[in-house]
């Protein structure tokens, strides 16, 4: 007797929403479908392919990677072993941008380390009179976020331009303000190298690069604050996403780098999660 969808979910030993997200994707049905269908049976070629993924699973595989998908910001961004999988703490990051800008005015935003694209894709989307420039030093990443772009955003896709580029190494000192950025952000690498945290989870299979910023782990967030300053507008801001620990850190680095103003938000789980700082006006 072929067993049912109910039978095959079980005896993946997996948690019963991880293996009925599998069995959907196999079926290419929603979870909800899964449930309403359990006494199905499942066909030969697709059991294969559900018990593999099961068998990925067992061993540590991100759900997201296996899927290719997460959800942010109330949309789907397809991820793939290039890309951090985007995470609740950072639509913290996008919440607090988007404070800083209007939303009838124009402006022009940077990303730094785009990844997947998510940070961008989310405030091109709530933003519409926002021009977008976002970078990562990953050729992979920068087509995935790209392809995410003209799925999400479609014909509005072209207000965000995808720039290959280590932090600002692509971009030339602006010579005047209207080529410089109202708002900068980034979710850099911000783990410390020796972080026990690297080998659990779901971070095992992640891009180191994504996630280690060195030795410290804030190298990345150093780097990024030395060199906002000559590409904000007066009046601009940086928000950058960082470690639960690295808050103190991220004030005295933007304090160093001359931003005032220095504030850090916490995210939903109530952990500090994004600093920011403005450069005045002269
Ligand atoms: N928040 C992620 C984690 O702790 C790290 C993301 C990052 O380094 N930018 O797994």
């Amino acid at each position: 007797m072929p067993l049912t969808l109910a039978q095959w979910s079980q005896t993946s030993e997996l948690p019963a929403l991880e293996a009925r997200m599998l069995l959907a994707h196999v079926l290419q049905v929603t979870p909800a479908w899964v449930i309403a269908h359990d006494e199905v049976t499942l066909d030969e070629m697709l059991k294969h392919r559900f018990d593999a993924l099961a068998t990925r699973r067992r061993r540590g595989e991100p759900m997201a990677y296996l899927v290719g998908e997460k959800e942010f910001w109330g949309m789907t961004f397809r991820v793939t072993p290039d890309v951090l999988i985007p995470r609740p703490d950072t639509e913290t990051l996008v919440e607090t941008a988007l404070r800083y800008l209007p939303a009838e005015r124009e402006a022009r935003v940077l990303d730094l380390g785009t990844g997947s694209g998510a940070v961008a894709i989310a405030m091109a989307c709530e933003r519409p009179h926002a021009r977008f420039w976002a970078t990562d030093v990953s050729a992979a990443a920068l087509r995935l976020a790209e392809e995410n772009a003209m799925r999400l955003l479609q014909q509005d896709a072209s207000r965000i331009a995808w720039c290959l580029s280590d932090w600002f190494a692509a971009f030339p000192e602006p010579q005047q303000a209207s080529e410089q950025f109202s708002v900068i952000v980034s979710n850099p690498p911000y783990i410390a190298q020796a972080d026990t945290h690297l080998d659990e989870g779901d971070v095992r299979f992640e891009p180191r690069g994504a996630l280690v910023g060195g030795a410290l782990g804030w190298e990345a967030l150093q780097t990024i604050a030395r060199q906002a300053p000559s590409y904000l507008q007066p009046g601009g801001v940086l928000l950058m996403e960082h470690g639960y620990d690295q808050s103190d850190v991220v004030k005295a680095l933007l304090r160093e780098a001359g931003f005032t103003q220095c504030e850090t938000v916490c995210d939903l789980a109530g952990v500090p999660r994004v600093t920011l700082g403005g450069m005045n006006s002269l």
